[in-house]
Parts: structure tokens; C-alpha cells; sequence
């Protein structure tokens, strides 16, 4: 790794550009003049030419550091939380590969940019790993940046930036999350699933979020993982079925046939309870169990597959369906794939997004798409973000798509304006126009 500039040996922490020049055209408006952002790169010209790109395309609230240690200090204090954070990967003294680590260990909330001198092929692989440290990373560029390209990147943060928030406070403890619950905090959103050919919606996908009172909206990701390691998992999950089942009722009774899917833990199918649970709710309820999927990631261990295979395949004769959920991901598996009586398998979208220009997530793309139609699984494409995904996931034979490109998760009461837009034929039909 060569460094063209040496190592600043004083002010290990430059700010720069706080009151923001008011002659400045804001391109991004008022989100981006609030976006937290922070730089790490050891090289200080870099540093400035980044500190002025920003506050010209109207991002004043950043922080530039020189030094990874520093940098993690500021967030881990709480000094500083930046919603993106932009990472040079080399660097003397804790190369980025480094500061990765450390931000997976306190479990950095944020999304982030990857930069770097090297090729794109270190730029994947340091991708790769960010993602296995659980980080969420909207981007990864060869140095130097230019400024349309730091336009698009962050361009790339606020189109992720849908929960986001209440993200950046790190940790909730188990008892925050026991009070979610049982102060009947927890909310669901829906997305839509549609057919990729037709774009008829076939149903919609149950996603948690946490009313917070002071932080606003938190994302599943900050409270689910908690609920998991502290027992709180099972009563989180039984909420969430009984307010879907309550909404799908409603939508049933209008006339809207959506089949709702809700994601269920290893955990939940450990319990046998769990399907008498579904099957008398569902019967009380009145929902028929052909329109409900449940939509399974082995995020932990199988802790106890007796137990699981008794409540899959009695929900299975009752008729619900199953879903193989983060296809492609080390979390959901072929060994599952073979044991476990799936009907729908989702395509992981780290797979689908831009698959149509990188052959290699193709190839993987291509084959879960083949591998579900031999396994007479209806395939979905999760992640779809534009219309070359689109297109891409049509042309591979994929049943389903979902994604914002068709319609980013919503609380119950949007679903019924959002159907009738979409079924609107200028609608659809820039749903088709839009990948001729
Ligand atoms: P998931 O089941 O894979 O859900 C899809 C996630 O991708 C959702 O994130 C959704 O908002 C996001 N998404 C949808 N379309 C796009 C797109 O085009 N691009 C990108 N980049 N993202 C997209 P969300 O809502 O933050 O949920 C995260 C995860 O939390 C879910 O991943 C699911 O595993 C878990 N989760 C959500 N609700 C529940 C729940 O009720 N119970 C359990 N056990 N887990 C849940
Ligand atoms: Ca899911
Ligand atoms: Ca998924």
C-alpha cells in the first residue's frame, strides 16, 4: 500500500467548514444540509478538496479525520454520529480494513462509502467484508472522487435513508424493547410483492417498525437482534402476527385479495405452540392460511429441528406458506433448502441489485432463479431498486419482484391509495415503458 502524502503529525482531528457559506447553493435542500457525515482519511489534501465538494453541493454537517482511532472514538462517544460515513482503506496507521472491524464490533449504525487507491476488485472484497460485519455500505469508489460522483454516492445514502433516523442511536437495552411491546409501540409497514411480468401486486410483506418516543421510527434491525438474544423474540413476533391478521382481514374485507407474508424467527418455529397459535388466530380472524407466508431466515442456529419440522409441516397442512427468506446469504442454506417444506424462495438483494451489469452476481442470480422453478418455488426478487433490475429480474424467469422501485414499505393505511395509483394504467404503464 503506498501512501503519496505523509502522515499529519499534529491535529489528528480536522474540522472543517462548520458554518456553512451562505452564498452556497444547496442542491440536496434542507435533508442534506442536516446529514451528518464524516470523513476518514489519512491524507489532509484529500480531506480539504472532500471538505469543500461538500459544503459547495450543500452538506456543511461533516467531520473529517485523519486517523481511524480518532474517528471511532468520536462515534463510540456519541460526539459525533454520522448517518454516512466515507472510508479511505488505506491508511498507515489503522488502515481502513481496521476501522471496518471496529465499526462492526460497536455496531456502527450508520451507512457507509468505501475508498480507495487500490483496484475494484480490493474495493469488492473489503465490500464483502464490511456487509459480514453487518455494516451497510451504499457505495465503494476508486479514488479520486469526483464531485458528480460524491453527488451520486450520497445520492445512493438518502435513497437507503428510509428508517434511518433513530438508526444512529446505537443500542437499546432488552427492557426498551420489552416496553416497545408491551406499550404497544411496534408498528407494522407493508411492501408490496408484485408479478414481475404483469406487475399485478400479489401481496405485501410485514416489516416491524418501533414508534419510538423520542427517536422517532427505528428500523427492525436495531430491536429485532436484541429481541432474539434476550427471549423477547416470540411475544415480539406473536404482536406482529396479530396486528397483520387483524390488517389482512380489513384488506380482505375491501375487496383487496393481498396475501400477507411476516417474517418469523428460527426461535418462533422452536415453540409448538407457535402453529396452534397461527391456526386458531387465523381461524378466529377469519384469514384464510393460503394467504399467509411466512418468510424464515436461520439467523441463529436450528436450536431445536424436531420441534421446527412439527410446526412447518403442520402449518404446511393447514395450508400456509413458507418462505426461504436472504436466499444466497450464509444465513439460509441449501441444507435448509432441502429439509424444510418451502414454497417461495427470495432471492437475497445484495444478488438482485445491479446484477445486470456485474456478470458474477448474475450468475448467482441466474441460478437461485433456475434452482426455485426445478424446486417448483415461486422465485422474488428482493431489492429491485430500478428499472434495469427490473428488466433484469424479468428477463432471468423471476415470479416476483419487490423493491423501491416499486414501492418502499408503508404503513397500512397508505397501502390502499398506493394500489390504486398503481393500478392506474399511466401507472403501469410506466412500469412497463419505463424497461422497453
Ligand atoms: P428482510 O425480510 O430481508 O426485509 C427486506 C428489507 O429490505 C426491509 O428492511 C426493507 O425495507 C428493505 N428493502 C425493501 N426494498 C428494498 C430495496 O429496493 N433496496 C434496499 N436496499 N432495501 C430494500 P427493514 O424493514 O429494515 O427490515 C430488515 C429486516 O428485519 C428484514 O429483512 C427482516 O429480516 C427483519 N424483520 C422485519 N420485520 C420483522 C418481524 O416482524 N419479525 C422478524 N423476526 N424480523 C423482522
Ligand atoms: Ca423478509
Ligand atoms: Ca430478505
Amino acid at each position: 500500500m503506498n501512501l503519496t502524502h505523509p502522515v499529519p503529525t499534529s491535529e489528528e482531528h480536522i474540522q472543517f467548514a462548520h458554518q456553512a457559506n451562505e452564498e452556497v447553493q444547496s442542491t440536496a435542500g434542507a435533508a442534506a444540509s442536516a446529514c451528518r457525515i464524516m470523513v476518514i482519511d489519512d491524507d489532509e489534501f484529500v480531506l480539504k478538496v472532500m471538505g469543500c465538494m461538500l459544503t459547495d453541493l450543500g452538506y456543511p454537517n461533516f467531520e473529517c479525520f485523519d486517523q481511524g482511532a480518532a474517528a471511532l472514538a468520536a462515534i463510540d462517544s456519541g460526539v459525533f454520529s454520522p448517518e454516512v460515513l466515507l472510508l479511505d482503506l488505506n491508511m498507515p496507521s489503522m488502515d481502513g480494513i481496521e476501522v471496518l472491524r471496529a465499526l462492526g464490533e460497536q455496531k456502527y449504525p450508520g451507512n457507509l462509502i468505501l475508498l480507495s487507491g487500490e483496484d475494484q476488485a480490493t474495493l469488492r472484497a473489503a465490500e464483502a467484508l464490511a456487509r459480514a460485519h453487518k455494516l451497510r455500505v451504499v457505495g465503494a469508489q476508486v479514488k479520486p472522487l469526483s464531485r458528480e460522483q460524491l453527488t451520486q454516492l450520497l445520492a445512493q445514502h438518502s435513497k437507503r435513508a428510509d428508517v434511518t433516523t433513530a438508526r444512529l442511536r446505537t443500542r437499546y437495552s432488552s427492557e426498551e424493547v420489552a416496553t416497545a411491546i408491551h406499550e404497544g409501540q411496534l408498528v407494522n409497514y407493508y411492501q408490496p410483492k408484485v408479478d414481475a411480468a404483469s406487475g399485478r401486486v400479489v401481496g405485501v410483506e410485514t416489516l416491524v417498525r418501533w414508534n419510538h418516543p423520542t427517536d422517532g421510527l427505528v428500523g427492525p434491525d436495531q430491536f429485532i437482534p436484541i429481541a432474539e438474544a434476550s427471549g423477547l423474540i416470540r411475544e415480539l413476533t406473536r404482536t406482529v402476527v396479530m396486528s397483520a391478521l387483524t390488517q389482512a382481514k380489513r384488506w380482505q374485507d375491501s375487496g383487496s385479495q393481498l396475501r400477507i407474508a411476516i417474517n418469523v424467527s428460527m426461535d418462533d418455529l422452536s415453540s409448538i405452540e407457535f402453529a396452534d397459535f397461527l391456526i386458531s388466530q387465523s381461524e378466529r380472524l377469519q384469514v384464510r392460511p393460503e394467504s399467509v407466508m411466512l418468510e424464515l431466515t436461520e439467523s441463529q442456529l436450528v436450536p431445536n429441528l424436531v420441534a421446527v419440522l412439527d410446526v412447518l409441516t403442520r402449518l404446511r397442512l393447514h395450508r400456509f406458506g413458507l418462505s426461504i427468506d436472504d436466499f444466497g446469504t450464509g444465513h439460509s442454506s441449501l441444507v435448509q433448502l432441502r429439509d424444510l417444506p418451502f414454497d417461495e424462495l427470495k432471492i437475497d438483494r445484495s444478488f438482485t441489485h445491479k446484477a445486470w451489469k456485474d456478470q458474477r452476481l448474475h450468475a448467482f442470480f441466474q441460478s437461485s432463479v433456475d434452482l426455485a422453478r426445478m424446486l417448483g418455488l415461486s422465485a422474488v426478487a428482493e431489492g429491485v431498486e430500478d428499472a434495469h433490475d427490473l428488466e433484469c429480474a424479468r428477463s432471468a424467469g423471476c415470479a416476483l419482484c419487490q423493491g423501491y422501485f416499486i414501492a418502499k414499505p408503508m404503513p397500512a393505511e397508505s397501502i390502499e391509495p398506493w394500489l390504486d395509483e398503481w393500478g392506474v394504467r399511466s401507472k403501469f404503464e410506466r412500469f412497463s415503458r419505463s424497461v422497453a
